[in-house]
């Protein structure tokens, strides 16, 4: 009987724990996937993920058949559809790695209970983090709030690369004589027609992702501390979507980045350790996408204004940073991280709108959405956070962009009809006399908005509401 191995968010054959386990029981290894929209807790993954997902599944699929193996697809609830495979195909053991978003890893408790009641053996492995969310703890024993002594704490318990000898793929599938069927890979895909373009910008799968960290550790790691704030300029790794998804390993990113070898690998470490600390953040509290973690925060007296969550939502706030972002985002499916930032903090700061209403549009149109990382960054751009940044730091998003995009190339790359703007002008257009703007086929209101709020204003009524809730006079 085979082995069955369930491929969640770890959609790769190289330094893949349970593929090397499965293939260390010695038996033929039915692999699988499961699309579960439907047991409790689930929450739907969002569009772009759903796109980056359908195609990550057909790289992933092509690659075991490549070995000569198959990917079995099924849709329904995990529970019923494990148990259907292992009736289908006499089935005892199953491989999975470990997941530690709570409503994820409440659900795998369950079903291993399960399985095991009914007989089978369940062996789960270890996830695609650094660490394991009990292993790193505070002198006291909690579970760790603020990140400097986390990322010490981390940095030393990350093992040396020699104990790391990255596991290659198998060259050859150990197949099952008979595969059970499996849903169509068409039927996986799926590409609303605001994603058409997303294929220019991402290769999803496997080799996508090493191509990606490849070509970062030639070009991009020794300038990573001094470019990785400039939006116009590809400065980071762009891997985040990668390492979502678990198409490469984070110990393989991780070691491949050699502080000896290249000096802006301690700053790319620093941040990969940001995702360990928001995963092991989630992992202990469980409340981290629905609740402030201050509870000053849970009576902020924010606003409901669709139509201002519309504006942001479709970059037409009249602020072209804030806007250039938001439209990167929903033509990418991806958006640079100092502009997560203040785009979150315009949101939350001068529109006064609930920061759990901008989680849910992250959530819905970015290929790397991850529960814990965007629930904690949400979290700490709100300043209600862990180690948040505090909430009277209110980005001004004038000054932002004059400051990281200083030419205006992120702004004219977005924002076609500000393109003739220069340098100077660019970042406030309303402030730009008539004659100068009639020259440049600008219309404010017509061609682009004029600015929905005044700023300053804005940040007084921020502050005030900030204080009500802090008791601060
Ligand atoms: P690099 O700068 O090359 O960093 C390397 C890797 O480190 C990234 O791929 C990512 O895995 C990790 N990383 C970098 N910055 C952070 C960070 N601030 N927090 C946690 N991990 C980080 N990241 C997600 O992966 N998914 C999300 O859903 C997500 N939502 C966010 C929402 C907000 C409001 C903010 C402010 C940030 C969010 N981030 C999220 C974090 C960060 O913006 C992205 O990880 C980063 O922009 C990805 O680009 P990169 O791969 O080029 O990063």
């Amino acid at each position: 009987p085979p082995s069955l191995l369930w491929f969640r968010r770890d959609l790769r054959l190289t330094n893949n724990p349970a593929l090397q386990a499965a293939l260390r029981d010695g038996k033929p290894i039915m692999p699988v996937f499961i699309l579960d929209e439907e047991s409790d807790g689930h929450r739907r993954l969002g569009r772009a993920s759903r796109w980056w997902l359908g195609q990550s599944l057909t790289e992933l699929d092509t690659a075991i058949a490549q070995l000569g193996g198959r990917l079995i697809l099924r849709t329904g609830p995990t529970l019923a559809t494990l148990r259907e495979l292992v009736l289908e195909t006499g089935a005892c053991m199953i491989h999975f790695n470990r997941r530690y978003d709570p409503p994820g890893s409440n659900l795998d408790r369950q079903i291993i209970e399960a399985l095991r009641g009914d007989g089978l053996a369940v062996e789960d492995h270890a996830p695609n983090y650094l660490h394991e969310p009990w292993q790193l703890q505070t002198n006291q024993g909690d579970f760790c709030k603020v990140f400097t002594p986390f990322w010490r704490r981390l940095s030393q318990h990350v093992g040396p690369p020699a104990t790391h000898r990255a596991p290659r793929a198998p060259h050859a599938w150990p197949a099952c004589e008979n595969w059970p069927s499996s849903g169509a890979i068409e039927h996986f895909q799926y590409k609303p027609a605001w994603t058409e373009n997303f294929a220019h910008h991402w290769q999803p799968g496997e080799a996508g992702a090493r191509h990606r960290l490849q070509h970062f550790l030639e070009d991009g790691i020794d300038d990573y501390p001094s470019k990785r704030d400039y939006p116009a300029i590809e400065g980071t790794s762009r891997l985040s979507p990668h390492l979502a998804w678990g198409e490469i390993s984070v110990h393989e990113a991780w070691h491949s980045a050699e502080p000896a070898k290249c000096s802006g690998a301690v700053a790319f470490r620093r941040e990969l350790a940001w995702r360990d600390f928001n995963m092991h953040l989630y992992f202990h509290y469980p409340d981290l996408l629905r609740q402030p973690w201050r509870e000053n925060f849970r009576k902020f007296p924010f606003r409901k204004s669709a139509a201002m969550l519309k504006a942001w939502q479709q970059g037409r706030t009249g602020f072209p940073l804030v806007d250039a972002a938001m439209r990167e985002l929903w033509q990418t499916g991806w958006m640079h991280n100092r502009m997560r930032m203040v785009t979150a903090s315009f949101l939350i700061k001068d529109q006064l709108i609930d920061w759990q209403q901008g989680e849910t549009w992250f959530w819905d149109t970015l290929v790397d959405a991850d529960p814990a990382q965007n629930g904690a960054n949400w979290q700490w751009v709100a300043g209600c956070g862990f180690d948040a940044a505090p909430f009277f730091r209110i980005f001004n998003p004038v000054i932002q962009s004059v400051k990281f995009d200083p030419q205006g190339d992120y702004i004219r790359r977005w924002i076609p009809e500000l393109a003739a703007l220069s340098a100077k002008e660019i970042h406030q257009p309303w402030a730009v006399p008539e004659d100068r703007l009639a020259a440049t086929n600008i219309q404010l209101d017509r061609t682009y908005p004029r600015p929905i709020l005044d700023h300053a204003k804005a940040r007084q009524t921020a502050l005030a509401a900030f204080r009500q809730v802090s008791g601060r006079s």
